[in-house]
């Protein structure tokens, strides 16, 4: 078999999640994998070649069949197995699963104010903001590789080197980041639709944007995101009516019809 053009898949598991956030593109329809749905999307997977998943979701932590359960049934299937979590449910008095890789995190600020303004979550918690910082501080002890993604919005076009100059810390520090992931605000989904005309940027103001922070060289690889939708190695893979929907295909699908006029 030819080596596949995507090797990445981010498996949605369901549309629910413990907190909002201003550009969420998740929609609240998605439906909830079956544990016997996720098996069989993990067999469709390997069979097209995808070595690498991201379990995700919605928040994949409140998966009601239980998110180390599916980890580690894509580990044991031989994927490299990482979890895109809002970081609240990670263990932080436990040893880290081995049958995760890696966390794939978010950071949307450098100050409790920038981050929590579009990452809801109860302040008497401490804000998520709180949250992130711990969890990448344990992940740090724990000499655990994580990736961390920023959606780039109008409000963090001023903020972005400021987070970039704090992951340097973190790697000068000892932490272990795979990568800074940086995608650009689309007005879709439960949260984006509603925020279109507050957070959304022009291609223009993004790409110039992850050119300046490229320009600082900092010590680890920055991924430019301009639509996560679209991808040249990543799908995404969710459930609809029982069935199995690849992303790709599906917003393709889209594209011509709203171009032909029909949507
Ligand atoms: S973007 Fe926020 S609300 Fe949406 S799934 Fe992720 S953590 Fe949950």
């Amino acid at each position: 078999m030819p080596p596949p053009e995507k090797n990445i898949a981010v498996v949605m598991l369901h549309g629910l999640c413990d907190m909002f956030c201003s550009f969420c593109v998740t929609e609240n329809s998605m439906e909830c994998m079956t544990k016997d749905q996720y098996a069989e999307t993990l067999d469709h997977l390997g069979e097209r070649g995808f070595d690498n998943i991201v379990i995700g979701g919605g928040e994949p932590f409140c998966w009601p069949h239980g998110l180390y359960q599916a980890a580690k049934m894509a580990k044991d299937k031989g994927f490299l197995v990482q979890v895109g979590t809002n970081g609240i449910k990670i263990p932080v008095d436990n040893v880290l699963p081995d049958c995760i890789d890696r966390f794939v995190l978010p950071l949307d600020g450098v100050t409790a104010e920038e981050h929590n303004r579009v990452r809801l979550y109860p302040e008497a918690s401490g804000g998520h903001f709180r949250i992130i910082m711990d969890r990448l501080n344990h992940l740090k002890k724990a000499e655990y590789s994580v990736t961390v993604s920023t959606v780039v919005t109008r409000h963090t076009l001023a903020t972005l080197s400021g987070i970039g100059d704090f992951l340097k810390n973190y790697v000068h520090s000892g932490g272990i980041l795979h990568a800074w992931h940086l995608y650009c605000f689309i007005p879709e989904g439960r949260g984006g639709r509603l925020s279109a005309r507050e957070l959304g940027i022009s291609s223009h103001e993004f790409e110039s944007a992850v050119r300046d922070v490229r320009k600082r060289n900092y010590p680890f690889i920055i991924f430019k995101r301009p639509n996560m939708r679209h991808s040249a190695h990543v799908d995404f893979f969710w459930r609809q009516e029982g069935r199995l929907i690849c992303g790709s295909q599906y917003w393709n699908q889209l594209d011509k019809l709203s171009r032909s006029g029909t949507l």
